[in-house]
């Protein structure tokens, strides 16, 4: 565990999250700013800082999580459309530097650009929804 990573802390269950998904190296849970409903996050168990400097069996462990709770997002929330974003250093917005990619459901006309702004979302909205992407997930 890195010292200052607040995702290194929710991975250790120092900090709470709403979690979706956890598996030996993989962690997925709701982002609490959603940019959308449904915006949600994967992170690899093992602190990496960024894309660079990823592991690459963490990083094809990852993705294979991405495609699944994409999967599920897509099926409980039936988007407009799905994206996926992936920081790296401050130039790119990047805020918290432990490697992870954000899987973000698009809606009709969201006007959505790459560099949002960070609001707080509803926690009980934000439970909500992943309780629908965990169902989902089980099917
Ligand atoms: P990035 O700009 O790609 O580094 O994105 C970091 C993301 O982490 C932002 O969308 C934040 O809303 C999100 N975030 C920060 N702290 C937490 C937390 N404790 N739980 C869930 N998401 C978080
Ligand atoms: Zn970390």
């Amino acid at each position: 565990m890195h010292q200052d990573c607040i995702f290194c802390k929710i991975v250790a269950g120092v900090i709470p999250c709403f979690k979706i998904y956890e598996d030996e190296h993989t962690l997925a849970f709701m982002d609490i700013n959603p940019v959308n409903p449904g915006h949600c996050l994967v992170v690899p168990k093992n602190h990496a800082p960024n894309l660079f400097e990823s592991d690459d069996a963490d990083l094809a462990r990852t993705m294979a999580v991405v495609r699944k709770i994409s999967r599920a997002v897509q099926k409980a929330l039936n988007p407009y459309g799905l994206n996926l974003l992936q920081a790296n250093g401050p130039g790119a917005a990047q805020s918290v530097f432990h490697l992870h990619l954000h899987i973000i459901p698009r809606e009709r006309d969201d006007d959505l650009r790459m560099n949002w702004g960070l609001k707080s979302g509803n926690k009980d909205e934000i439970a909500a929804v992943a309780e629908k992407i965990k169902e989902a997930l089980e099917d």
